[in-house]
């Protein structure tokens, strides 16, 4: 049954070891107003709250869902307060927790800088560890650098309707993180026929054999869910980084790595050699429409 108009659900936004790069996120989501009125922002770093962030360091108050924002390092502190003690606090009281953007889910860029303290909420990478893994129940992961604002206002409505939320291994929701980015991508058929980009930002060509293209190996919902409802990054030519993959950050993000000119990495669920064969076979048709450019400046009417 739908939540009560009287009783919003309390919703408390906790920041870790983060760049506030899903907080910016949040606030481009098109109906945000509409969203956010339906809870209790008791404490946001942005959005107005009613709850002063000196009395969330008390532990004074009680929250329904808890949105951890940034990676975890128990060292941490907040108004001096360690933000482990804020974290196990509030999470034992909410519904539900979602970890919010790729650092909070798997360690992400802070996890890489300082290996050695910082992981995710319930993972290092995809290694089970960190401060709340016997919550695994109740925690959802939205990762993505940052988290895509329609997917956080997926959940909390899917929260809100009392809807049950499935999720995958690493307890992203199905519903997101089912498809690849290289679904929907508007470049699929340069892909099919193995014509490449010949630079960043073109209309024209694939960026997998190239620029680093990781949306064949990258579960999210990018090209399907269009950022900004208008955009993603295939869309205008700028390779998918495989920002909500655990293995996030990796070196080299705007090249393809290969041996002996090989793609190191082919298309999940593709046999290396039945792809190279697929591929050897695409390139050698030349299908002229694909290899010039899609608006022809020199063309007059
Ligand atoms: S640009 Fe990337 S996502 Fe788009 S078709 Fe090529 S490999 Fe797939």
């Amino acid at each position: 049954m739908p939540c009560d108009i009287e009783a919003k659900p309390r919703l408390l936004w906790l920041q870790g070891v983060t760049c506030n790069g899903n907080t910016h996120s949040f606030l481009n989501l098109p109906h945000l107003d509409e969203l956010i009125n339906k809870f209790e922002i008791i404490s946001h770093p942005i959005l107005e709250s009613t709850i002063s962030f000196e009395e969330i360091t008390k532990c004074k108050a009680e929250c329904d869902i808890l949105i951890f924002e940034g990676a975890y390092d128990p060292l941490l502190k907040r108004n001096d307060v360690l933000m482990s003690e804020l974290l196990h606090h509030y999470a034992l009281g909410a519904q539900h927790i979602i970890a919010l953007g790729s650092c909070a889910s798997f360690g992400g860029i802070f996890k890489a800088s300082a290996p050695e303290r910082n992981s995710g909420l319930m993972f290092n990478e995809t290694k089970e560890q960190g401060p709340l893994v016997s919550s695994k129940a109740k925690l959802i992961n939205l990762s993505g650098c940052p988290a895509h604002p329609e997917w956080l206002g997926y959940t909390l409505e899917m929260i809100l309707h009392e809807r049950a939320i499935k999720k995958d291994e690493l307890q992203r929701p199905r519903e997101l993180y089912s498809n690849l980015a290289h679904h929907g991508c508007t470049r699929n058929e340069y892909f099919e026929w193995k014509v490449d980009a010949k630079d960043f930002g073109l209309k024209e060509g694939c960026l997998f054999y190239g620029q680093g293209c990781r949306g064949p190996m990258t579960h999210s919902s990018c090209n399907k869910i269009l950022w900004n409802e208008v955009s993603s990054k295939t869309r205008v030519g700028t390779p998918c980084f495989g920002c909500t993959e655990p293995d996030f950050p990796r070196t080299n993000l705007f090249s393809t790595k290969t041996n002996m000119s090989i793609p190191q990495d082919v298309p999940l669920g593709v046999e290396k050699r039945n792809y190279l064969t697929m591929a050897g076979i695409a390139k050698s048709f030349h299908i002229e429409r694909l290899e010039g450019k899609l608006i022809d400046d020199e063309k007059t009417d």
